[in-house]
């Protein structure tokens, strides 16, 4: 902390708050993490992330715990028809994917949230206080100051930091307070949530996940973790809601999978699914992150996954500014560069809600009559290029993640880069650039890595480049063919700042 001030103050603690904080925490920066409630949200929420979400963990040092508690999802997800014929698939994969893991894993949310808040043990920079409620913000020219409520107490105080990130949710305060409103992106729809722990393995039950597209139910079907089974049922036009909720009436909902007395059941609960993008992530020492920032609907278990690449996203960003090694100006790419991004998952979401979602017999009988007429299509995630930032070329992988190779010594390439900057390419590209660049690589601490390793190689012929400059998000700034090249795109990394803070 510098005097009172803290580098750092994050409103809520679900998962977007918990690895902001775990980031910024490796970081060494002190930071303020206030929550409302005193104990994590118990219930099911998100069972999936991906293999960029799980390389985020693993930055953060928790990889090993994350492991632990989820399992990769090694099958894909099955998108059938009310007869079971498969109409489209989003693929399977094997246990090492690009990012150096499997590409899909599933678990239980409240388990992940406690392995984040284990994680924070490591940093006694970083104070959490729970029952504290944020209940006002304002800011200046040299901090934002925030009023606190401790519920425990029932003391009203204020505290200082020199920015806020706002992690708090759907009803976000601090969105309220940067005046932000949220743009629609088209699907609202409500669905009853039904999670149940069998009692013995139920034979017949998918290991893969299946979009039920029956247009008189649209249901989803989620191998979770253990003995925890998801069913998502779409709500009808005529439902009761308060009828649904009965266990007669779930049992009978899913009843073509299993029977009452092979299950307990968790809870069963009304979401209505959004797709909602607040229109401005920043103002002035505010940021909003998380579903405070977006919320999408999810058919592709994205929602949880967008807050973690958001905070991977600023948790260097706020280091490098809050250091002096970057300007401030540098924290508007955040907005700019994830605001499309998330909208790019939001809206493949949006239609594959609509295959899901059909429930006009016609309609559906064409959809499967189209899908039917080839093979069943095979989908991957989307990789979107980030929006305007911090990066320069004209197409992908430019803008794009990049992949975690092994190397030859076994190693994975992260675990190399740390949370560094970092230059990979061929030797004589690398020694061949200007004093200038060495200068700018050595003042950000970048990794420089000679391609020896056969999977570097391979990438950087396969893009037919000769050295990639990636930020410590992972995000490719640059690619090079040649030492003039590497020179130009290390010029855009950050100046150093007139000041700090
Ligand atoms: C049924 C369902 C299924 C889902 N499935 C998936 C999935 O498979 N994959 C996926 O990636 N995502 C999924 N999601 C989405 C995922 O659960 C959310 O995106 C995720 O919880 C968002 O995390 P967050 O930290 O942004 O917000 P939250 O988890 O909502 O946390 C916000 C926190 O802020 C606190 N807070 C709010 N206001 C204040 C205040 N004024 N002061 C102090 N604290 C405050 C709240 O108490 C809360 O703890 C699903 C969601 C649902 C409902």
């Amino acid at each position: 902390m510098n005097g009172d001030i803290f580098d750092v103050a994050i409103i809520g603690y679900g998962p977007a708050g918990a690895t902001l904080a775990n980031l910024l925490g490796q970081y060494g920066l002190s930071v303020l993490v206030l929550e409302r409630d005193a104990e994590i949200y118990p219930l099911p929420r998100a069972v999936h992330f991906d293999g960029e979400v799980m390389r985020v963990f693993e930055t953060a040092g928790l990889r090993r715990e994350v492991e632990a508690i989820s399992r990769p999802g090694l099958k894909g997800m099955h998108f059938d028809n009310a007869a079971g014929e498969t109409l489209l698939i989003r693929g399977g994969t094997s246990a090492r994917g690009p990012h150096g893991c499997a590409t899909n894993h599933y678990f239980h949310q409240p388990e992940l949230e406690a392995v984040l808040r284990q994680g924070l043990a490591r940093y006694p920079q970083v104070q959490v206080r729970t029952r504290h409620e944020l209940t006002a913000i304002g800011q200046d020219a040299q901090c934002a100051t925030l009023q606190v409520s401790d519920l425990q107490r029932q003391q009203a105080y204020a505290v200082q930091a020199r920015y806020v990130v706002g992690c708090d949710g759907a009803r976000s305060l601090v969105r309220k307070a940067i005046g932000s409103a949220m743009a629609d992106l088209g699907l609202h729809q409500p669905w009853l949530v039904f999670d149940v722990r069998l009692k013995a393995d139920v034979p017949g039950l998918p290991d893969h996940t299946v979009q039920h597209c029956d247009p008189a139910r649209p249901m989803t079907f989620c191998n979770v973790t253990g003995n925890r089974r998801r069913w998502e049922i779409m709500l009808m036009p005529g439902d009761d809601p308060e009828e649904l909720v009965r266990p007669e009436t779930l049992w009978q909902l899913v009843s073509q999978w299993i029977k009452p007395e092979q299950a307990d059941i968790e809870r069963a609960v009304i979401y209505t699914f959004h797709s909602v993008m607040a229109e401005t992530w920043r103002q002035g020492r505010l940021f909003l992150a998380g579903d405070a920032a977006h919320q999408t609907p999810p058919f592709l278990g994205q929602g949880m996954c967008a807050a973690i690449r958001d905070a991977s996203n600023l948790a260097w960003k706020l280091d490098a500014v809050l250091r002096g090694r970057a300007d401030d100006a540098l924290l508007d790419s955040y907005c700019s560069e994830r605001s499309p991004h998330v909208q790019a998952f939001i809206e493949l979401a949006v239609k594959l809600g609509a295959i899901i979602q059909t429930t006009d017999p016609q309609a559906a009988r064409q959809r499967d009559a189209k899908f039917k007429a080839g093979q069943p299509e095979i989908f991957e995630f989307p990789a979107p290029r980030l929006g305007p930032g911090l990066w320069r070329g004209d197409s992908a992988p430019v803008a794009q993640v990049f992949p975690q190779p092994m190397l030859a010594d076994g190693r994975l390439l992260d675990a190399v880069l740390g949370l560094n900057f970092a230059v990979i390419g061929e030797e004589d590209v690398l020694h061949a650039v200007g004093g200038d660049t060495q200068e700018r690589w050595q003042h950000h601490g970048a990794v420089v890595l000679a391609a020896r390793d056969p999977e570097v190689q391979a990438w950087l012929r396969q893009h037919g480049v000769r050295a990639v400059l990636l930020r410590p998000d992972r995000y490719i700034l640059g690619v090079a063919k040649t030492a003039v090249e590497l020179d130009d795109i290390s010029a855009l990394l950050p100046a150093v700042a007139a000041s700090t803070h």
